[in-house]
């Protein structure tokens, strides 16, 4: 199958008649669902495990990523939970991640080091497929989602919450929303070749930039309601015809 969706809090639910499947990766087993949709399947990956029990900093990421390339994927959607430090962003709104800042300090983020892969460097000058970031705009348009506006990403090491300072240095720095994962799921699937695109929903605000400091705005029914939404339009584009003629995403691995 050549498409993937990586679930965020609370967004891969099974649909009648899928799978599961165990793929051995050469850096851990993955348990992928397989559904069935129309005449293709679509691979949903439960980024923190199925019974969400992994936290942020110590989801095997490059086991996850090497185990969708294995099932063929060249296609990924991936949403996340993510709290907002632009007021342009409430808790509720969908917003579409353009790029990265990465403050992650103790991670494995790569596949190349040294050794029997060599050494390789990835371009990240458009980290999130602008292909599929367009065909999920046109999709969301067509199924009357709303997408508050493009968003830069900025990922920290987790699990705690950011401090003031630290939100207020972040929002100097560009950043509009704050997660704990799209380091280095974004890299890796670069690395491996994949179209990559990322959707974030806004669960909260950032520390010190409410009043009422960080509230989770009642993630569970939020992530039910808006990311079944938001799976609908994921598969809609990704049972359509894409293509990797119009991105880089396939030839952005340097060899050296
Ligand atoms: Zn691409």
């Amino acid at each position: 199958m050549e498409a993937a969706v990586i679930g965020g809090t609370g967004v891969y639910d099974l649909s009648p008649g899928s799978r599961t499947e165990t793929v051995n990766t050469r850096y851990g087993a993955v348990q992928v669902d397989i559904v069935k949709v129309g005449v293709k399947e679509v691979a949903f990956l439960a980024r923190h495990g199925k019974s969400h029990s992994v936290p942020p900093h110590l989801i095997n990421y490059r086991a996850n990523m090497k185990a969708l390339k294995e099932l063929g994927v060249k296609y990924i959607y991936a949403s996340a939970a993510v709290g907002s430090c632009n007021c342009r962003f409430a808790p509720g709104d969908i917003v579409v991640i353009t790029d990265f800042i990465d403050f992650t300090k103790a991670r494995l983020a790569t596949f190349y080091d040294g050794g029997e892969e060599g050494v390789a460097h990835v371009d990240m000058s458009d980290p999130y497929c602008k292909n599929l970031r367009k065909r999920f705009y046109d999709a969301a348009n067509r199924e009357g989602l709303n997408i508050k506006g493009d968003a830069v990403y900025v990922c920290t090491e987790g699990p705690r919450f950011e401090t003031a300072h630290e939100i207020k240095m972040y929002r100097q720095l560009g950043g509009d929303v704050v997660g704990m994962t799209s380091v280095p799921e974004a890299v890796l699937a670069k690395e491996l070749g994949m179209c990559y695109a990322a959707v974030g929903i806004i669960t909260n605000w950032c520390t010190g930039i409410d009043s009422e400091g960080v509230k989770l705005h009642d993630i569970k029914g939020l992530m039910a309601k808006t990311g079944e939404k938001l799976t609908r339009v994921f598969v809609k584009v990704l049972t359509g015809d894409l293509s990797q003629e119009n991105c880089s995403c396939a030839g952005a691995l340097v060899k050296m």
